[in-house]
């Protein structure tokens, strides 16, 4: 531990970053001013939004008293860049917090430094973090924890995923999972070993013999235990380095889950429309791309089984579950998100088996999950161009057959353009 801790995280979406860094190109005399949103979680990550481009005179006055705010600049080679010459130029007041972020310094313009500032505790930035298509992490100070972890559990992991760089963005990386059952349980298998530092899970069911088809890690012995603990439990056997969070309930659409707020990534491995929906919310008011992952086996027209999957891994502002499609019941699931607490639901619960259903097959899970979680591994890697839905169907007695497609945004989707709060 050092006296001068590094302690806050800024991200922002990378339609923002865009909006800052081409101005800024083009006059570097200007800065970019942003808000910033403090998160509920241990990291002290802040989301930045609306940004606005100005003249290099913005000072601390210009907002009100215990604002937080972000100064961001492009400074030529002869421009200082420590942080007490930004802070006397920018002035911020005492209860303020102000992050400094100096971005291109090097001949390639690559380098970057940051520095938060508040009540007089100057602090380098820990992170510097543009989530969207072609993500850009930058990372000021590598964790001396890291090290601690036995690096030969990862020489077969680290050039497959990429290289060093995208697997030190696994290992720091936050992932919440909502939904612990059978995808859920080989999606939170997979993270695990991939080096996922943290992972949150969320499940307020109990299991019933039915589930020990596809929770493999379950056992007869667990019958009547909460699905997300026991997962929990055993994931930490498989690697005692994970910090597995347990949150034993159902993700009610009501209640705020600050617990969930703070992450790199969530996953929605659940049936239900109203959980999705809610979920994309969240992801996108705190800039957190989305994972949804959805399996099933059902009878189609033709009377044949449909082994299917659709995979959707959405990056905030860039299409979520709402506007590309794919949420069974919408006005359902709308209902459920804004209809007052106690309100009867708008439709019955239906049997498992409604509507067609078959059953669930663990075979399809894991190409679902597999293909979920490697499009995570390209975004991570900045090899992805956008929000991206695949398709997958066995089709018996041949192949598996997939479609994948780059999806947007509805400019009327009201969760994609007003989530952000303001
Ligand atoms: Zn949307």
């Amino acid at each position: 531990m050092t006296v001068c801790q590094s302690r806050f995280e800024v991200v922002m979406a990378s339609s923002d970053w865009s909006n800052v860094v081409r101005p800024l190109s083009a006059n570097p005399t200007r800065m970019a001013v942003m808000q910033l949103q403090r998160q509920g979680g241990v990291r002290g990550r802040l989301v930045a939004s609306q940004p606005k481009v100005q003249s290099i005179g913005t000072v601390g006055q210009d907002f009100p008293p215990l604002a937080s705010w972000l100064a961001i600049a492009l400074p030529n080679g002869s421009a200082p860049a420590t942080p007490d010459d930004w802070i006397s130029r920018l002035k911020p007041r005492f209860a303020q917090l102000c992050v400094i972020l100096l971005v291109g310094l090097d001949d390639d313009r690559a380098g970057w430094c940051g520095w938060s500032v508040e009540r007089g505790v100057v602090q380098p930035l820990a992170r510097f973090c543009v989530i969207g298509a072609n993500m850009l992490e930058l990372d000021q100070i590598s964790d001396a924890t890291e090290a601690a972890e036995d690096a030969l559990r990862w020489t077969r992991t680290i050039e497959a995923v990429g290289g060093r760089a995208t697997h030190d963005r696994v290992r720091k990386a936050t992932v919440n999972l909502i939904g612990c059952s059978r995808a859920g349980t080989l999606a939170a298998t997979m993270f695990t070993a991939l080096g996922v530092r943290r992972l949150t899970l969320l499940d307020g069911d109990t299991i019933e013999p039915h589930n020990l088809d596809g929770m493999f890690l379950a056992t007869p012995e667990d019958i009547g235990s909460n699905k997300a603990v026991t997962l929990g439990r055993r994931l930490v056997e498989f690697r005692p380095e994970l910090a597995a969070t347990v949150l034993p309930r159902r993700f009610g659409v009501k209640l705020s889950e600050p617990a969930l707020e703070d992450a790199d990534l969530v996953v929605t491995c659940v049936d239900q429309d109203g959980p999705r929906l809610r979920a994309a919310r969240m992801a996108r008011q705190q800039l957190i791309p989305h994972l949804d992952i959805g399996t099933g086996v059902r009878t189609g027209d033709d009377g044949q089984r449909v082994i299917a999957a659709d995979v959707r891994l959405l990056l905030p502002g860039e299409g979520c579950v709402r506007c590309v499609g794919g949420l069974g019941d919408l006005e359902a699931a709308e209902y459920e998100n804004w209809a007052p607490p106690g309100a009867l639901p708008l439709r019955g619960s239906q049997p498992w088996h409604a509507a067609g259903r078959l059953g669930s097959l663990i075979t399809v899970n894991s190409m679902a999950v597999a293909t979920g979680i490697q499009s995570w591994l390209d975004l991570l890697a900045g090899d992805l161009p956008g929000s991206i839905w695949h398709r997958l169907r066995w089709q018996i007695g041949g192949s598996w057959e997939v479609e994948s497609g780059i999806v947007g945004a509805d400019e009327n989707c009201t969760v994609c353009s007003h989530g952000q709060r303001s």
